[in-house]
């Protein structure tokens, strides 16, 4: 079953005969007609009756000097947003004739005498083509439309990663006018690792046709950064060639730095700013196993305070808060930055060092325990001093856990306690030394 057509196609020849041969044809055939005389007349009823297609007779006698050449070129002229084709009319093959009408805007030619059978599925085939045409043209307007109307920022790039196209949201968003970016590569926007890291995948999004959440930093026309998500597509012309990627950018600044604040309170201790009992773990099992993967040495100590409840009870808890604030600096001071301090409970800590083994830890554990020792800290009531009993452990089998590895360096920090405190007491394994 295919279904009637019955577009409005509108037949011009001056003779009458020719025409009413022609319409009755058409009719036949489901369509609609409408008629004109002239390429004078034409003109006019293309105008008023807008139809689908146009069957216009190549030679006819000129009225007030429009040839058909000249109707075609009008028609064409009128007729910018849908495309009705012109099927030119010939009694000869006057190739001449013929391609000056191909430059006027025809889209076809068909031969006198006419082959009706032929002549139906020319014209069938014409209309839709240009249906498939308007509908092309009508999807690019609907997304222009939804591209400039979008509260989202979106750009389109060539294949160069040059900006061919933004929307006023994007404009707004990076504080810019049209003239500022228009041709600019998407790279003069942002920092140089940003940019290379872009280009680092871009290949990738023109291959498969699909770019997903690529975070990146964008500078807006003060120089202000901008953490910007980018979601993207290619978008392909109608041989299935690339065209132009279009990306939708979302700035996530405030988002990320949301994140990152959750982060940070989800990871860090907020007296001591000091990494908590989970992110300490965390932190430390990444850096476990990047020795035991290179054969290095990696050792954990505990420490604790000596008798902290006594400085509580004698000068108060916001003095035992100044003295683990102090004492958490103090330590990070005497480590290095890639060994790892957290704070694990009240007065309780424990650092992390990789590529040490134990004589070294021993070392910086007693740099720790004398620099601790060495400190004062003046209040009202007088000059607060203290020290820290610690426990020095190495990894020493491949299957041992940090957890293991605390819990050894806790017993060592109870004997260190038991043989009289501010002293260090260490070794290896499972039996505590
Ligand atoms: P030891 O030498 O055996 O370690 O004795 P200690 O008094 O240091 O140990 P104990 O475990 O008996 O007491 C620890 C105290 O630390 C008890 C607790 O009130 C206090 N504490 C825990 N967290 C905090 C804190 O955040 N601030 C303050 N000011 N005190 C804390
Ligand atoms: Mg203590
Ligand atoms: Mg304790």
């Amino acid at each position: 079953m295919h279904e009637i057509d019955n577009s409005l196609i509108l037949v011009v020849d001056n003779s009458q005969l020719f025409r009413a041969m022609l319409c009755d044809f058409l009719q036949s055939k489901g369509y609609t007609v409408c008629e004109a005389s002239s390429a004078k007349e034409a003109i006019d009823v293309f105008e008023r009756e807008q139809p689908k297609m146009v069957l216009l007779g190549a030679v006819m006698p000129e009225i007030d000097g429009i040839n058909s050449l000249d109707a075609c070129r009008r028609i064409r002229e009128m007729d910018l947003d849908e495309y009705s084709p012109i099927l030119i009319i010939t009694s000869t093959d006057d190739d001449a004739l013929i391609s000056a009408a191909f430059d006027a805007g025809a889209a076809d030619y068909i031969n006198k005498p006419i082959r009706w059978a032929l002549l139906e599925h020319r014209i069938k085939f014409k209309l839709q083509e240009a249906r498939a045409a308007y509908a092309l043209l009508a999807s690019e307007e609907r997304f222009r439309q939804l591209f400039d109307d979008s509260p989202l920022p979106y750009q389109s790039m060539d294949d160069h990663g040059r900006i061919v196209d933004v929307n006023s949201a994007w404009l707004e968003m990076m504080g810019m006018e049209l003239p500022d970016i228009m041709g600019k590569s998407f790279g003069d926007t942002m920092p140089e690792d940003q940019w290379r890291k872009f280009m680092h995948m871009f290949p990738s999004f023109i291959k498969q046709g699909k770019l997903t959440n690529l975070q990146l930093t964008v500078r807006d026309k003060h120089g202000d950064e901008l953490i910007v998500e980018l979601n993207g597509r290619v978008a392909y012309d109608i041989d299935g060639d690339f065209k132009q990627t279009h990306c939708v950018l979302q700035n996530i600044t405030k988002r990320k730095a949301m994140e990152d604040e959750l982060q940070r309170l989800a990871t860090t201790d907020s007296l001591t700013g000091l990494a908590n009992r989970r992110a300490f773990f965390a932190e430390a099992d990444r850096a476990r196993l990047q020795c035991l993967r290179y054969g290095h040495p990696y050792t954990v100590m505990m420490l604790d305070i000596d008798h902290f409840k006594a400085i509580n009870d004698t000068f108060g808890h916001d003095v035992g808060d100044e003295v683990l604030k102090l004492v958490s600096a103090e330590m990070q001071q005497q480590i290095r930055d890639v060994d790892l301090l957290g704070r694990l409970g009240g007065e309780e800590f424990a650092i992390a060092l990789p590529e040490t083994n134990l004589e070294t830890a021993i070392i910086v554990a007693e740099r720790v325990r004398v620099a601790v020792e060495a400190f004062s800290l003046q209040t009202e009531q007088g000059d607060v001093t203290f020290t820290i009993s610690i426990g020095v452990t190495p990894l020493s089998d491949a299957e041992e856990s940090n957890e293991q590895l605390i819990k050894q360096a806790d017993e060592l920090l109870y004997q260190a306690k038991h043989n009289g405190r501010n002293r260090i007491e260490s070794g290896a394994g499972h039996t505590s030394a």
